[in-house]
């Protein structure tokens, strides 16, 4: 099989040439730069008040410490012998860490690169020299700890390098190299530095020589999949063809007999079954996405890449099972994955229970990760709807309407007594939560929204397709020429989208996605186009003039949809979506025991301008009725009796602006009359 990249490569713009306006996202943006970031280096250094702190600069400057003593004491420098820490080692007094000691979880280092990475995209939005000035310090302690055969892993470097990559299942070191070579490759190509971008390079130099098929090589891989996307970013960064086939090699080797995580030298910690890590079988075998939810999705990102790249029809159907078996069986409607907390993992086909959902933000921003490299794969429709609906829904909702606190889980149902009272809902918290001490899901966050132009659209040769129709001005360079495009839309709340361009000369094709929640659309004056719609993408060009307006709409209107039948938690119940966006019930707006509500059969809908916390939101209206509660002293059972109902009018929110309001019931699925 050949190792060449075919010709025409589908490949998100460099963010440098995306200027963003969006109405709707700016303003989250905005948020990323303004609040999370620098929150987010506070708490890298231990500096939030009141938190559990991270320990994680820390962390890094012990190990820069002990690097410059091994050069000041040469021979007589004695390493570390390796003592097991556990997962999440902390001091045994609070006040008095050891300063010669690692602290927090194995992936900790994790928290700098998800926050470089989040720095490097708002640089390429808005220079701000005292932000890239910090970044530029904190590089410069991380590339000092790393040690002189390229290894960087802290939580080894400190405890002992003698055991390092003795314990891939459970032990995050190629997890926190794939998210440095992510934060590496994002930094070098937002501000041209490359010194962490040499500095991934050395430890995947590393890497590379200890794992691989060839006798005498550890035939091991990630326990918690990135590296296998990480490294593709930093072969297409560098053009190193080392990087490619070491991530080709984590992936073939994942789930081959015998298993190597059943076999480790030292399997420390609580190892869960294989499909928890997606190695019960070879990834080309597997067709139902299971396991760990970010893990699968981060694994099948990894997959399609490499299938794309070189080639590889095998791998290619495997991601395109692993697609169906995700979005036709095991996704919530708000895009979120993850149906049981046990493991944070994906449950049996439409197992997809409300209150006790997982639905973890960071597999929802997996699963834009995956979505938009189906969409390098082949330009279908359904990826950028599944991308957009997870975007809008079971990602936003992650956040606070001001940016400062966070959902890890995003339930479609809650009640806040059965959060307090009923442990095997404890996992769901009925409002959001200022930082965590395992902060995985506010900097993917902050990652993913900050390099939202990278989902908006992609280029292949002269084509730009237009996947969000995020507002903003595209620069793509062709044939010599830089041609403009100028999104403007009226999303989330209607489908009016108008696109200035620039591109006369160029030869320019625009791919124009067809939103899968439309009604027939309209495009203006399409005698002057060439046109071709496929696969749900409406494809124009023409000789164009030095600028000109492209118009469509998209009729978007209030929808109920009803979950497949095999659904059993949503059976007779139906959810509001408009266009992109889910909405629900709050018990704010609609009082509590939502149970009691039902939605009309024609509900007549009606839009209502808000505001939640100062940010302005858009409720709907629906005509729907209420069964009258039972007095308290009715007793448990009695004989069936029609029920007594009044006519209401339901009060919608969008899901990701719900829980801004202090803690209150919710439901996304709500009774038909
Ligand atoms: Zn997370």
């Amino acid at each position: 099989m050949s190792m060449m990249e075919k010709p025409a490569d589908i490949r998100p713009l460099n963010l440098r040439s995306i200027t963003v306006e969006d109405d709707f996202w700016l303003p989250r943006m905005e948020l990323v730069r303004t609040e999370m970031l620098p929150y987010q280096w506070a708490a890298l250094n231990d500096a939030v008040e009141g938190a559990e702190p991270s320990w994680c600069m820390r962390n890094f400057r012990i190990a820069a410490e002990m690097n410059r003593r091994k050069r000041q004491d040469g021979d007589r420098y004695m390493e570390p012998k390796y003592e097991d820490r556990g997962f999440h080692a902390l001091p045994e007094d609070p006040a008095h860490p050891d300063d010669s000691r690692f602290y927090g979880y194995v992936f900790q280092d994790t928290d700098f690169s998800k926050w470089v990475e989040a720095v490097a995209y708002s640089l390429t939005r808005r220079p701000d020299p005292a932000l890239e000035a910090l970044a530029d310090d904190a590089i410069q302690l991380v590339c000092a700890a790393q040690q002189e055969d390229g290894y960087l892993d802290t939580y080894y470097i400190i405890n002992g390098r003698d055991r390092s990559f003795t314990n891939l299942r459970d032990h995050h070191e190629l997890y926190c190299f794939g998210h440095l070579a992510e934060g590496a490759v994002a930094y070098y190509e937002a501000t041209g530095k490359d010194a962490l971008l040499r500095a991934a390079c050395r430890f995947a130099d590393c890497i590379d020589r200890h794992f691989g098929s060839e006798e005498g090589k550890c035939h091991g891989y990630p326990g918690h999949e990135i590296a296998e996307m990480a490294l593709i970013r930093l072969y297409q960064a560098t053009g190193e063809p080392r990087y490619l086939r070491l991530s080709r090699y984590f992936l073939d080797a994942r789930g081959q007999q015998p298993c190597r995580f059943l076999t480790e030298p030292h399997p420390e910690g609580s190892g869960m079954g294989l499909p928890y890590y997606q190695a019960h079988r070879p990834v080309r075998e597997q067709s139902e996405a299971v396991g760990h939810a970010v893990r699968a999705v981060y694994l099948y990102s990894g997959m399609a890449d490499a299938a794309r790249l070189t080639g590889d029809a095998e791998l290619e159907q495997a991601c395109l099972r692993l697609w169906d078996s995700i979005t036709r069986e095991k996704m919530y409607i708000t895009g979120g994955i993850g149906g049981t907390s046990v493991g944070e993992a994906f449950s049996f086909p439409y197992d997809l229970p409300n209150d006790t959902a997982y639905a973890e933000t960071c597999a929802s921003i997996g699963l834009v990760f995956f979505a938009r490299r189906m969409l390098q794969l082949h330009p279908r429709g359904e990826y950028a709807d599944v991308m957009e609906r997870a975007l809008y829904n079971g990602v936003l909702s992650g956040m606070s309407l001001d940016g400062k606190r966070f959902f890890y889980v995003n339930p479609l149902e809650v009640q806040p007594l059965a959060c307090r009272e009923d442990s095997r809902r404890s996992h769901v918290e009925p409002v959001r939560q200022k930082w965590f001490g395992c902060a995985c899901c506010p900097p993917n966050l902050a990652r993913l929204l900050s390099s939202l132009g990278a989902y908006a659209c992609t280029e292949q040769e002269d084509t730009l397709f237009l996947h969000l129709y995020l507002g903003g001005t595209v620069r793509k360079e062709q044939n010599g020429r830089t041609a403009e495009i100028t999104v403007e839309s009226a999303l989330p709340y209607a489908g009016d989208v108008r696109i200035r361009v620039r591109a006369a000369g160029t030869g320019l094709r625009l791919a124009l996605r067809i939103p899968g929640w439309s009604d027939p659309y309209t495009l203006e004056q399409p005698e002057r186009y060439q046109r071709e719609e496929q696969d749900g993408y409406l494809y124009l060009s023409r000789d164009w003039e030095a600028e000109e307006t492209v118009t469509l709409h998209f009729p978007m209107r209030p929808k109920l949809l009803r979950a497949n039948t095999r659904v059993r938690e949503d059976t007779g119940k139906a959810a509001l979506v408009k266009g992109p966006m889910v909405y629900c019930l709050e018990e704010a707006d609609n009082g509590a025991e939502l149970q009691l509500c039902s939605v009309s059969r024609e509900p007549d809908f009606a839009e209502q301008e808000g505001q939640i916390d100062g940010h302005p939101v858009r409720f709907l209206l629906a005509k729907g009725h209420r069964l009258v509660q039972d007095g308290a002293d009715a007793p448990l059972y009695r004989e069936y009796t029609p029920p007594v109902t009044r006519e209401v009018t339901l009060r919608f929110v969008p899901y990701y602006a719900w829980a801004n309001r202090g803690e209150n019931e919710m439901t996304v699925w709500v009774r038909t009359e």
